[in-house]
């Protein structure tokens, strides 16, 4: 199954078109919406996870947008801490609301899992001995 994570970024004229629909209906593709903000009238944003058995039919799914007028951004960063510097104190995983950082109740250790990490950044400032980095 191929993958993408995608944030796209809708001017004001198309936040209220079904262009999401499209994506399901004329390209087969399945959608996580990891993170949406998206006011009508307003700039919107889109953060999704796109799969389909082709990275073809991915491809032309986003080539749609494009041409629609969307902005398409691969998610390119990523999250990475040391893992011996981390005390396990578990303030990062406040933030994080999609639960890629967690506290495992079995171990009391921070569990990092990075295919739900939308790279929000939100973890970065919250880690009181800032070992959170962004890696581009
Ligand atoms: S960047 Fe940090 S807070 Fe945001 S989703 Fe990833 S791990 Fe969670
Ligand atoms: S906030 Fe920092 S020290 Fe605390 S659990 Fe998260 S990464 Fe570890």
């Amino acid at each position: 199954m191929a993958k993408k994570r995608v944030v796209l970024t809708f001017p004001p004229e198309l936040t209220e078109k079904p262009i999401t629909y499209h994506l399901v209906k004329d390209f087969d593709l399945a959608i996580n919406i990891l993170r949406a903000k998206i006011t009508p009238g307003e700039e919107g944003k889109l953060v999704l996870e796109l799969s389909n058995g082709s990275e073809e039919m991915i491809k032309k799914g986003l080539d749609f947008l494009v041409q629609q007028g969307v902005g398409v951004e691969a998610v390119s960063k990523e999250i990475s801490f040391t893992d011996e510097d981390c005390i396990h104190c578990g303030a990062c995983t406040a933030v994080c609301q999609p639960g890629a950082l967690q506290i495992n109740p079995d171990t009391g250790r921070l569990r990092f899992e990075k295919e739900r990490c939308i790279v929000c950044e939100l973890c970065v400032p919250a880690c009181p001995l800032g070992i959170i980095k962004v890696l581009f």
